[in-house]
């Protein structure tokens, strides 16, 4: 992703990506938050071209089943300005039903990505411009050789190569040169950290430290395996689990799964078993991985000569699927910076390296809040993970809901400490049933002509303006 943004947008840069025939990508990150779009846009590939080389299908939200335990669900939609009306009317049920109201309030009947999850359409409008947020979900290792080709394209050097060793420049703070095990010697003015967890620049040659988030996010493992294609659903799945969750990330030619889990509570072997225990007899021969992990990120973002991405810089565990998200984020800031004339580079830095934390931060609130606001308690994991330390921004929003004060207040004055707005917040804390048990000022009634008309306005949007996926994805076959 880097080398292909880097490349287009700062074409004056000589680019070299080297990677380590040794050491294969990860190969999971199966699932995209909408800022994906963009960056693709930015690159000018159409979905036409890379959906189809990468298997992705459309992700219009996430479905979250069973995070209190009682087979209950809500969804997590990504929103656009055409819900803003009908999403009042939900933030308005949403709060009569936490302040006491016996009422039902599904957030997919008011936004129209709930609509077409439920359906299994495209997010692509076809007849009026509704430009519709969403995301994708593709094979990871696919992407990958798909975006290596366009970065080669735009003429970037592509190296294996295997980094030995790195040395830093006399003062220490920056990196002179990486010194591969055949020898060679690479110098360059600036080095992009995308080695994985390894973090070989950022962490072990700079000594940047690394914060990790394990008293907040116990989760430390995934087991992962492929099932067989079924039609592709339009959404992700994330369902949880004795010590965890796991999620279903439908591709053009099979299902991605996984489980991540605390290995606090279960072993490996347990958690194996208890996933393909979930999925029965689907699962693809010789699909099974284990890895593992640790939630955390790097004290600093871009540091001398380096700036750290992906693995190599954080990982808010995968709930979400923030990582790509992050790591666009950090080079679209980078090139940001680099094109300003504004500041020094120190100012640069500090900036950069400001505004990541603070993302972080704020990821890490909404995704503490979906164990914070569960209710389960039937394992010792969901015991303790409902109880971790919140920090200061989540306790105020989820004191504010639970006990039916004013939570647009809180929303609004936090602001900048957030990375979710509040679709988001209204989606989870309403989703999650959450709220004081004598809690007893719903206010007044809404009149029922009021709530169809919201139904009936992003119902008929659907309706009118949006095609199954399976149909789109053909046509793009076809054309291609
Ligand atoms: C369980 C799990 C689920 C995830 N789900 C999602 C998701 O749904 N959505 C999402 O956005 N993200 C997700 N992620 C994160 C996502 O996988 C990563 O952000 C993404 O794959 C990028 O990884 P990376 O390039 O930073 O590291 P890697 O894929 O590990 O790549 C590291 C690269 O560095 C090279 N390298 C390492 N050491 C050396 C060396 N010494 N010399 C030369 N080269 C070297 C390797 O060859 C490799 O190419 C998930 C991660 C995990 C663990």
């Amino acid at each position: 992703m880097a080398a292909c943004a880097v490349a287009k947008q700062l074409p004056y840069l000589d680019v070299t990506l080297l990677e380590s025939p040794a050491i294969p990508p990860v190969g999971v990150g199966e699932g995209s938050t909408p800022h994906f779009k963009r960056f693709m846009t930015l690159l000018g590939i159409d979905e036409s071209v890379w959906m189809p080389a990468c298997g992705a299908t459309y992700k219009n939200g996430i479905f979250f089943r069973n995070w209190n335990g009682k087979q209950d669900q809500y969804f997590h939609p990504f929103y656009c300005k055409e819900d803003v009306k009908t999403a009042e009317v939900f933030f308005y049920l949403a709060n009569q039903r936490r302040r006491g109201m016996p009422i039902d309030v599904d957030i997919c009947d008011y936004f129209i990505t709930g609509h077409l999850a439920r359906q299994h359409k495209a997010p692509v409008s076809q007849q009026k411009a509704i430009n519709t947020e969403y995301g994708y979900h593709f094979s990871a290792d696919r992407l990958a050789t798909f975006l290596k080709s366009i970065a080669i394209g735009l003429g970037v050097t592509h190296k294996l190569g295997m980094v030995d060793r790195v040395t830093l420049v006399p003062e220490g703070d920056e990196v002179a040169s990486l010194i591969l095990q055949d020898g060679q010697r690479l110098e360059a003015d600036l080095f992009i950290d995308a080695s994985g967890f390894q973090s070989i620049l950022l962490g072990k040659a700079l000594k940047v430290p690394f914060i990790p988030f394990s008293d907040q996010l116990l989760t430390n493992r995934a087991v992962t395996l492929a099932t067989k294609q079924t039609p592709p659903f339009t959404f992700t799945d994330s369902i949880a689990m004795n010590a965890g969750w796991r999620w279903r990330i439908p591709l053009q030619d099979r299902i991605g799964n996984g489980y991540v889990y605390a290995d606090a509570f279960i072993s490996p072997e347990q958690a194996e078993q208890e996933l393909i225990g979930e999925l029965g007899e689907n699962v693809v021969d010789g699909s099974i991985r284990h890895l593992s992990f640790t939630a955390g990120m790097r004290q600093k973002t871009w540091v001398g000569n380096v700036l750290g991405i992906g693995l190599a810089q954080s990982f808010v565990e995968p709930l979400e699927a923030t990582s790509l998200m992050v790591t666009q984020l950090c080079v679209e800031f980078f090139i940001h910076h680099m094109n300003s004339q504004d500041g020094t580079l120190q100012d640069k830095q500090q900036q950069l390296n400001q505004q990541i934390n603070g993302l972080l931060a704020g990821i890490k609130d909404y995704i503490v809040c979906h164990y914070a606001a569960s209710q389960r308690t039937d394992t010792k994991f969901w015991q303790q993970a409902s109880h971790v330390d919140k920090g200061p921004v989540l306790i105020d929003i989820m004191h504010t809901w639970r006990n039916g004060q004013d939570v647009d207040e809180v929303l609004y004055t936090k602001d900048k400490e957030l990375a979710y707005f509040r679709p988001s917040w209204y989606a989870i804390l309403n989703g999650m049933d959450y709220h004081a048990e004598n809690t007893a000022t719903p206010g007044d009634v809404l009149p029922m002509n009021l709530l169809n008309q919201a139904i009936h306005y992003s119902q008929r949007l659907c309706e009118e303006n949006f095609i199954s996926q399976d149909k789109l994805l053909h046509e793009f076959t076809r054309a291609g």
